[in-house]
């Protein structure tokens, strides 16, 4: 406890600069915090700003993780959980000295709906009872629910393959929903596989090697499930693809499932070692094509009726007929009309739908390549913001996008570096043609970076 007393301001102002966390943030959330006991390895600590009915939950759901990873850093103390409780909780406890009722009062508190800490990589919103079925997924869809139904008997990993934005996180997802509903204590890992590799890294920067790694097994190999998304960002990096890969057979051995997604099967991943073909091979695969335009239109009513939204017909037909290769730019515009609707209270013409929607449309305009729209096309595709993307942040989930950023705003565009810079937050213009040389110095060498670059590409210019 000395330890953390001595270095807490320092793990508060670490924590502001690495995850970028603006001042009034800052103010309102962090600075408030005060390090109170630790009991059973757990970490109390009070709250002592304004409270409400939202205050305990939020801090607690924003920043207890982080919290964790950094005074883990800084300290190299590891605290299996870390809770925030009110001060007026705080002083009874000192009174009282009694968990339990501690305890009590946390639940009352707080309105956090994540503590099943377990699970909680799974979003509860995609389901298989919303999602629709059509020719293009069936297959996927089938093999989907047979595995959620029996979990790491029959199809053994199951890989989903398809283009973006055509449901394979959804698929994922709604297995690990289904999985959990049957039965709450299955043990499930949904996993990004940005989210993986960091970790690895992570792990391989930490002092305490030995502890760090183990800690990481632990965590990957005691899971009933493992879903990793977008396996094609691991393929290609060493460490994270060797450890992968002893994760893979420590599970299988076991006879737990895997669940893998990649945008193409495993025998058009070039760079893919044969031991991992071979391991996938002995599961199944399963595609997802592009919707027809029936399957495309029930989507897109699906998604209306989700939303409690109400829409003509033909504008229906309009966003159906012309948005072909990607869900979640159907979704997109749905969204894009909403939020029109709502906003000047009006509904929603054939002319206001066609105005709106030339950036996901636009049949014979193209849209101007901008570097603005270059950032934000980046952002969504690695599902981080835009501000992001702007901010000081130096993790690698940032620096990456940021760099491609920069390459493609160099590449694409006649911007001058400074007013590229200036949209990334103001930085210089060496900063960014270090950026952007890093990014195409990788091109030519790495097949995977070439390959995400040309789909941003596509994304951003689709023609
Ligand atoms: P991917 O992981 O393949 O890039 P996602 O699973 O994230 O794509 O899907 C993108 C969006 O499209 C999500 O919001 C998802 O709910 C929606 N979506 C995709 N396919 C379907 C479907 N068949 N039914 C309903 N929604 C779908
Ligand atoms: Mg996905």
């Amino acid at each position: 406890m000395d330890e953390l007393v001595k270095k807490w301001d320092e793990i508060l102002n670490y924590l502001k600069n690495e995850y970028a966390i603006t001042d009034v943030s800052y103010d309102s959330w962090l600075k408030p915090l005060e390090l109170f006991q630790i009991e059973d390895n757990k970490l109390y600590i009070t709250y002592n700003g304004d409270q409400n009915s939202m205050t305990l939950g939020y801090v607690t759901r924003k920043f207890t993780t982080p919290l964790k990873i950094t005074i883990e850093e800084l300290t190299g103390i590891h605290f299996d959980e870390i809770l925030v409780i009110s001060q007026e909780n705080a002083n009874k406890l000192k009174q009282e000295k009694n968990l339990d009722y501690l305890n009590i009062n946390i639940e009352e508190t707080t309105n956090y709906e994540e503590r099943r800490i377990g699970n909680s990589s799974i979003n509860p919103k995609f389901t298989f009872e919303n999602f629709v079925v059509g020719r293009n997924n069936r297959f996927a869809q089938t093999a989907a629910l047979a595995v959620a139904e029996s979990p790491g008997e029959f199809y053994n990993p199951l890989y989903i393959y398809g283009g973006p934005g055509l449901g394979k996180t959804h698929l994922m997802q709604a297995i690990g929903n289904y999985i959990e509903k049957q039965n709450p204590n299955t043990h499930i890992l949904y996993v990004t596989s940005e989210e993986f590799t960091n970790e690895v890294i992570e792990n391989m920067r930490t002092n305490n090697n030995a502890t760090a790694m183990q800690r990481f097994r632990d965590k990957y190999r005691t899971v009933d499930v493992l879903m990793v998304d977008d396996i094609q960002f691991i393929i290609g990096k060493e460490a994270t693809q060797e450890e992968f890969f002893h994760t893979f057979n420590a599970l299988h051995a076991m006879g737990k499932q895997i669940v893998i997604s990649s945008d193409k099967p495993p025998k058009d991943m070039e760079t893919l070692d044969d031991r991992f073909k071979s391991r996938f091979d002995m599961g199944l695969m399963a595609d997802i094509g592009y919707p027809d335009y029936e399957t495309r239109m029930a989507i897109l009513n699906k998604k209306i009726e989700e939303k409690n939204f109400t829409l003509d017909e033909s504008i229906r037909k309009y966003i159906a007929e012309n948005i072909q290769s990607n869900i979640r730019e159907i979704e997109g515009a749905l969204n894009k009309l909403i939020a029109f609707s709502r906003l000047e209270k009006i509904e929603i013409t054939m002319e206001i739908a066609e105005r709106e929607l030339q950036n996901f449309i636009s049949p014979n305009i193209s849209r101007e390549i901008t570097p603005q729209l270059i950032i934000e096309v980046v952002a969504e595709h690695f599902n981080i913001t835009v501000d992001q993307m702007a901010s000081k942040n130096r993790s690698s989930s940032v620096v990456r996008p940021r760099q491609i950023a920069m390459y493609l705003c160099n590449t694409m565009t006649d911007s001058s570096l400074q007013a590229i810079g200036l949209l990334l937050g103001g930085r210089d213009h060496s900063t960014i043609i270090h950026g952007a040389n890093k990014i195409e110095e990788e091109i030519d060498k790495d097949e995977n970076t070439k390959n995400l670059v040309e789909t941003i590409k596509k994304k951003i210019n689709p023609n």
